[in-house]
């Protein structure tokens, strides 16, 4: 991955449908997400015990989708963005603890910042490592298909938060579905996503799960809409 190498991060849901970065400093660590489920639940704790020692782990979901939420049930509490508390599909588990924009965690050599990103869902957040130039970003980049829900996706605040990622100095995300490090200049294609889908541009095509349509551009990145 064409990340610096001196951060120690690890996809504890490898293989799986979404992907769940631990992040691990010299004191503590960070775990963004917790997958989709499709991971066995032993695999997914033994490599959270080897990758993070006897080192605490702080948990941060990105957004609130049952895809990036499976495993929290292990945790005693978790961090996300109130706004997504509206779309809770579920039950978890576990007690939650609010996230604010700027808010940091100090993992000993890393740092983590909040960065507020919302369009896939009101509460969608980034974790950013602004010393190392990289943020997770959810499901807001995505070389391929990104879910957009109605009554939970915003198309304008999606591409107010793309123009955001693009000043934020970084220069890759980590993302959760599709290509797991997609150059952060792929914001702009997204942007231009959001301006074509309105203008009836991109190439519509059927949708997943039986239902919806998935709009195309022609590098292969686009949107799912579940009620078009
Ligand atoms: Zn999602």
């Amino acid at each position: 991955m064409a990340l610096p190498a001196n951060v120690s991060f690890y996809n504890l849901a490898e293989g799986g449908m979404s992907a769940s970065y631990l992040i691990v400093g010299d004191k503590a660590a960070l775990l963004v997400d917790t997958g989709a489920g499709d991971i066995d639940e032993a695999a997914f704790s033994s490599s959270l015990k080897k990758y993070a020692g006897d080192k605490p782990v702080t948990l941060v979901t990105t957004h609130l989708h049952q895809d990036h939420t499976a495993y929290h049930r292990l945790f005693p509490e978790y961090y996300m963005h109130p706004a997504d508390h509206a779309i809770l599909q579920g039950e978890i588990a576990s007690v939650y603890k609010p996230l604010s924009e700027g808010q940091s965690f100090d993992l000993g050599g890393v740092v983590l910042e909040i960065v507020g990103l919302p369009g896939h869902t009101p509460g969608s957040i980034g974790v950013l490592d602004r010393a190392n130039r990289y943020i997770c970003t959810g499901d807001m980049v995505c070389s391929g298909t990104i879910f957009m829900v109605d009554g939970q996706c915003n198309f304008d605040d999606f591409a107010a938060s793309m123009d955001k990622l693009l000043k934020l100095g970084v220069d890759n995300c980590l993302c959760c579905h599709a290509d797991s490090v997609v150059p952060v200049v792929h914001c702009k294609q997204q942007i231009q996503n959001v301006a074509d889908y309105k203008a009836g541009k991109l190439t519509e095509g059927p949708g997943m799960f039986g239902g919806g349509s998935v709009f195309t551009a022609a590098d292969g990145s686009g949107f799912f809409r579940p009620g078009a």
